[in-house]
């Protein structure tokens, strides 16, 4: 449990934030409760209040785009939802020697950069196997076409919800 999950107005999901802060905005008008907990309330000497899960603010945030496009393996593997792109194991289908890497489609050896749009999640073994050749050359094309996940942040959010507050950040998750 991490937390509230705070959706902009926008109903775009924006972060956790902890429980009382979520209260707070609440009890203030500023955010309104989407979701609450079936059974569990917020408690406080003066106040018992419904345990909000999902909470969204009245109005809506600008939000600047402080996420530089820079591709890191924790936020690729959860754009890939943690699947290899061309044999379409999940990790934790790998065997114990193989581990989920970095694909560039285009091989950097062949021109490819080092970019959203060409890196690709791979297990070991097909990563190995398709080397330093290009798509057509071994007939191994991603399942998804790489692109840049359309919200960085939320692709990380998704990791640390729970089954509820994943409906609300799942709309958000795709490339287009
Ligand atoms: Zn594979």
């Amino acid at each position: 449990m991490s937390g509230t999950l705070i959706l902009n107005a926008s109903a775009e999901p924006l972060s956790f934030i902890p429980v009382r802060r979520a209260i707070l905005l609440v009890l203030k008008e500023k955010a309104e409760i989407v979701e609450e907990h079936i059974e569990k309330r917020f408690r406080s000497e003066s106040k018992d209040m419904p345990f909000p899960l999902v909470v969204r603010l009245v109005k809506y945030i600008r939000i600047p785009r402080r996420w530089r496009s820079v591709v890191s393996n924790p936020i690729l593997f959860a754009r890939d939802q943690y699947t290899c792109q061309y044999c379409g194991r999940h990790k934790n289908e790998l065997r114990r020697n193989e581990r989920l890497t970095r694909e560039h489609v285009k091989p950097i050896s062949r021109g490819g950069l080092d970019t959203w749009d060409n890196v690709t999640t791979a297990c070991s073994r097909c990563n190995h196997k398709k080397s330093d050749k290009l798509p057509w050359e071994v007939k191994m094309y991603p399942k998804e076409t790489p692109s840049e996940p359309r919200y960085i942040a939320i692709v990380l959010l998704r990791t640390r919800a729970s089954g509820v507050q994943k409906r609300y950040i799942e709309p958000f998750m795709g490339s287009e």
